[in-house]
């Protein structure tokens, strides 16, 4: 078998899982190739304009090489990000390590049962070190002009009102200069390079994180992890998308790549193909990514465990909204979703693991947030309204012009039209994610990737999420309303997670608790599909540890040094 280029490791895919390996196997002295189907995104690049946003989608077969994968399947919709970084780039920069008693170990006979072959404890040390690189800061609320936000503010008041646990999270963006107090749009200061050779601004509070940071105020996995790799000899190649993988005949693993080029029309038949081999190859292509490629390569990997698919959930996603919110004396009491980092602070909800006196399964709920031109479009869904505004300031014009009004200063009537704006200020979308039921499974049809699961699984788990949100919306004098999808019983998730779980052995889960592939040496999996279950809070950080620890793991085995 033919392969021109050889690597001690080969990394697919540069999200949390591959971003952290990339950094600590290179750190460690072994040479290393990443190896990322999406392009690279450096300040100032993420686009905001209709043509702009609508061709950024990934499809490569339709000629788009865009920041968007967005997945369906029955029961539920999944967004999922392509580009140097990975979901970095479109996340909310929420880091929370996994509650310490959310670690299940249930029975295997349990319907839908999940096992963790890891603690707390095992991942404590490495969440030390992620959160030390990712330089997570709290939301600078007790600071002017922070404090002022009225989303953070509304879930705090609903919090106190309703007895529940309200915090700050650590947020994955630079709100101050080390040593100053949090200032907007603040020139980033004593940094070493990127690798876009960019520089950054502090957070701006635009609310456009979830579409791109364009200031560079998100700690992105690029200007962190993949910066340092590079640093320490990493050859990091975007736009290379992998398709194949192999056992070479002489040991390790040889892995085939599509090199993309957008300014040239791909034939099909022909694409373009290059191989290279690698002692170690650590599969981190996302909760869809890689589960597919083992799926697509499992003649390859005759071995591989039957829990391969398995074991997938949504990690409780559900995105609701809240609206209509009025003041204690019945006045308009506005939520602004556009000012803010999009997430700010979260409730969390306790879980039966937690306390003997709670029932149910837990979660968090996180204000959520838009870019501002979204308001715009919540504004014209209301249509009808600004139609009459408008033409009843024609009429006003036409009458003054009749009747000989002197006045020619009409600023205040302009402003009556395009008034307005109740709408989507006092409409806040919440986030909520936790325990549900890991019962789905990923397998292949007709070469695509299939996902059979389903919210009834998890019916408690949701009623308890929507009897909270009620709550919550009351307190503030409003309503809580799902998306659409909701009348089918579908959700929208941005943490899937699942289908290479790990487990105790090879009946139970793809990989052991390191990552390493049962009955493959050598072969690692490490992103958010070999969590065995949901994460609970947001999966990143959960990730992230996995793979530092993973990379240990990897280290010690070869010999090299480590941290
Ligand atoms: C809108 C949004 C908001 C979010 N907010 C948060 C948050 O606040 N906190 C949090 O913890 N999580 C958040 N998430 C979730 C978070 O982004 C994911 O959990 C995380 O990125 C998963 O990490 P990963 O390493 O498993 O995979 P990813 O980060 O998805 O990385 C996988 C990478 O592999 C690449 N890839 C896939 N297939 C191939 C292939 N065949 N060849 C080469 N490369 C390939 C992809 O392009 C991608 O870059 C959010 C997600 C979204 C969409």
């Amino acid at each position: 078998m033919e392969s021109t280029e050889h690597f001690d490791v080969v990394v697919v895919g540069s999200g949390f899982g591959g971003s952290v390996a990339a950094y600590r196997l290179a750190a460690g002295g072994l040479t290393v190739c990443v190896l990322e189907r999406g392009r690279p995104y450096p300040p100032t690049s993420f686009p905001r304009d209709p043509a702009g946003l609508a061709r950024n989608l990934w499809d490569p077969s339709g000629g788009l090489y865009g920041m968007f994968d967005i997945w369906s399947f029955r029961g539920l919709e999944a967004v999922v990000s392509s580009g140097l970084g990975g979901g970095s780039l479109i996340y909310a920069n929420v880091l929370i390590r996994k509650d310490e008693r959310w670690f299940v170990k249930e029975d295997r006979r349990t319907p839908g049962y999940e096992y963790w072959p890891i603690t707390r404890d095992d991942l404590d040390p490495h969440y030390d070190a992620v959160e030390q690189m990712l330089d997570g800061q709290t939301y600078p609320f007790e600071h002017a002009p922070y404090s002022s936000t009225a989303k953070t503010r509304a879930m705090k008041d609903a919090a106190a009102d309703l007895g529940l646990d309200w915090r700050l999270p650590k947020l994955a963006v630079t709100f101050a200069n080390k040593g100053r107090p949090p200032v907007p749009g603040e020139h980033i200061t004593g940094e070493p390079d990127n690798l876009h050779h960019a520089s950054r601004t502090t957070c701006q509070l635009c609310g456009e994180c979830d579409i791109g940071c364009n200031y560079g105020a998100k700690n992105t996995l690029d200007y962190n992890y993949l910066s340092r790799a590079q640093d320490h000899g990493a050859d990091i190649r975007t736009l290379a998308e992998v398709d194949r993988m192999d056992i070479h005949p002489r040991g390790g693993y040889v892995v085939r790549y599509v090199q993309h080029d957008p300014l040239v029309k791909a034939d099909p038949a022909e694409p373009r193909t290059t191989a290279v081999h690698a002692d170690k190859l650590i599969l981190a292509a996302g909760t869809f990514g890689s589960p597919y490629l083992l799926l697509r390569n499992r003649a390859a990997f005759p071995a591989l465990s039957p829990a391969l698919g398995s074991h997938f959930s949504g990690n409780g996603d559900l995105l609701t909204f809240i609206n209509h919110t009025r003041t204690e004396t019945g006045g308009f009491r506005a939520l602004d979703p556009s000012i803010g980092p999009v997430i700010t602070s979260a409730i969390r909800m306790p879980d039966a693991l937690d306390d003997a006196g709670v029932q149910g399964r837990g979660f968090y709920v996180e204000d959520g947030g838009n870019p501002a031109f979204l308001d715009y479009l919540e504004e014209v869904s209301g249509a009808p309204s600004i139609t009459l505004r408008a033409a009843s300031f024609l009429l006003r014009r036409l009458w003054a012009h009749a009747s000989g009004d002197p006045r020619s200063n009409y600023s205040e009537q302009v402003s009556a039209v395009v008034r307005g704006g109740d709408r989507s200020s006092s409409t806040l979308p919440v986030l909520t994610m936790g325990r549900d039921v890991p019962d789905g499974i990923m397998s292949l049809r007709k070469g695509d990737l299939e996902l059979d699961w389903t919210t009834h699984t998890s019916d408690a788990y949701f009623d308890r999420v929507q009897t909270t949100l009620a709550r919550i919306a009351h307190a503030l004098g409003g309503r809580y309303s799902n998306t659409p999808l909701w009348l089918f019983k579908r959700v929208i998730t941005v943490h899937p997670l699942g289908g290479s779980p790990m487990g105790r052995d090879r009946d139970e889960g793809v990989v052991d608790s390191f990552g390493e592939v049962f009955g493959y040496p050598g072969l690692y999996v490490a992103d958010g599909s070999v969590m065995p279950g949901p994460v609970g809070p947001n999966p990143s950080l959960t990730i992230a540890a996995f793979a530092d620890r993973l990379s240990t793991a990897v280290l010690s085995r070869t010999g090299s040094s480590s941290r």
